[in-house]
């Protein structure tokens, strides 16, 4: 039987959704296989377990003081080793700012391929990921040796819970050494609420705005729905909010259901961040604005007006 390794990603003392997705994407991969959830960090072994209501056979940790916070040096040593004791067929992680990070490092250490930022896995297994800013998508096959992938949050299914699904945690001793960055403390963001890369909802501004104080009206409809702020760098540019939110070819890639674009003109580089939501809705005052192209929905209207109403007929639901 072949087996392939997850790693897991926690975040504030709970899995990153795409942790889950990650499981049925190593189940795609080959259905047969041991999937082997792998989670780095301190204390994390009681968090771990929860792999297994997502489908994992096998959970193993790597527990390390200088693994509480992720660093590149720390992260690629320590999957070293796991990799060479679990000598697996193929590796999956979610296509976060982590892994994005490290598993480039980890496939030049063991000397292989990386198909990175797959939204699909079809049968053989063929993998899919975007090319040209999400203009076109290409078919990758592997032909031998270690598959190791990376996959786009919000686009392959978790498998459904099942907390009856459950396991021992076994641990792998690694000897973390020589770092020469050792993470002390994490000064967070405040303006970051629902993480805008897994956000099923994402309501996002642009320049239309007109200021940072209206990105208010932004935040209103997002915590409404539930969903997530995000902005242009046209917004950002203009100071309006933080480089955090910005969507596009410089900034987040995102796939939530739902994409709300107001007072965005829907620029190349922004719709190369966005276009593959399942819905996208623009609102714009300029019948012409590019945004409209790849809407679904599109309404016309000066943002000031619209985005109050849509707010409260949201809050009737
Ligand atoms: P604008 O283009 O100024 O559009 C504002 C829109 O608001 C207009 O369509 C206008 O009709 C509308 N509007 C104004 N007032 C109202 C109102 N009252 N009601 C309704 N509508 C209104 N951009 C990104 O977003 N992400 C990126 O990652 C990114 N990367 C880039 C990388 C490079 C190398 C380069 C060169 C550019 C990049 N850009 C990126 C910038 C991009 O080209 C655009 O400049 C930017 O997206 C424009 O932001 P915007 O749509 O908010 O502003």
């Amino acid at each position: 039987m072949s087996k392939v390794l997850v790693i897991g990603e926690v975040k504030d003392g709970a899995f990153r959704q795409v942790s889950f997705e990650a499981i049925a994407a190593a189940k795609l991969i080959d259905d047969a296989a041991e999937v082997v959830g792998v989670v780095l960090g301190a204390n994390i072994t009681d968090v771990a377990s929860e792999l297994y209501a997502y489908g994992a056979d096998r959970v193993v940790v790597v527990e390390h003081p200088h693994l509480k916070e992720y660093t590149p040096e720390g992260y690629s040593q320590a999957l070293q080793e796991v990799i060479s004791e679990e000598n697996p067929e193929g590796i999956v992680m979610g296509h976060t700012a982590i892994g994005r990070d490290i598993m480039p490092k980890l496939a030049s250490k063991v000397g292989s391929g990386l198909i990175s930022d797959a939204v699909a896995i079809e049968d053989g297994p063929v993998f899919i990921r975007p090319i040209y800013s999400g203009k076109a998508f290409e078919k990758i096959e592997v032909e031998d040796g270690l598959t190791m992938v990376t996959v786009r949050p919000n686009n392959i299914a978790s498998l459904e819970q099942d907390t009856s699904r459950t396991g021992d945690v076994s641990k792998i001793d690694v000897d973390v050494k020589n770092l020469q960055t050792i993470i002390k403390d994490i000064v967070k963001n405040t303006t970051s609420g629902v993480d805008l890369s897994e956000a099923n909802v994402i309501v996002a501004g642009g320049r239309g705005l007109k200021s940072g104080d209206n990105f208010g009206i932004l935040e209103e409809l997002a915590d409404v729905l539930g969903g997530a702020v995000g902005a242009s760098r046209g917004a950002c540019d203009a100071e309006y909010c933080d480089y955090a939110l910005q969507i596009g070819q410089t900034g987040k890639v995102v796939t939530p259901d739902l994409y709300i674009a107001v007072g965005i003109s829907g620029a190349i580089q922004h719709v190369a961040g966005m276009s593959n939501s399942k819905i996208i809705v623009a609102i714009n005052k300029d019948p012409e604005a590019e945004i409209f192209q790849i809407a679904d929905y599109g309404i016309v209207g000066d943002l000031f007006d619209v985005l109050p109403k849509l707010t409260d007929e949201f809050k009737k639901v």
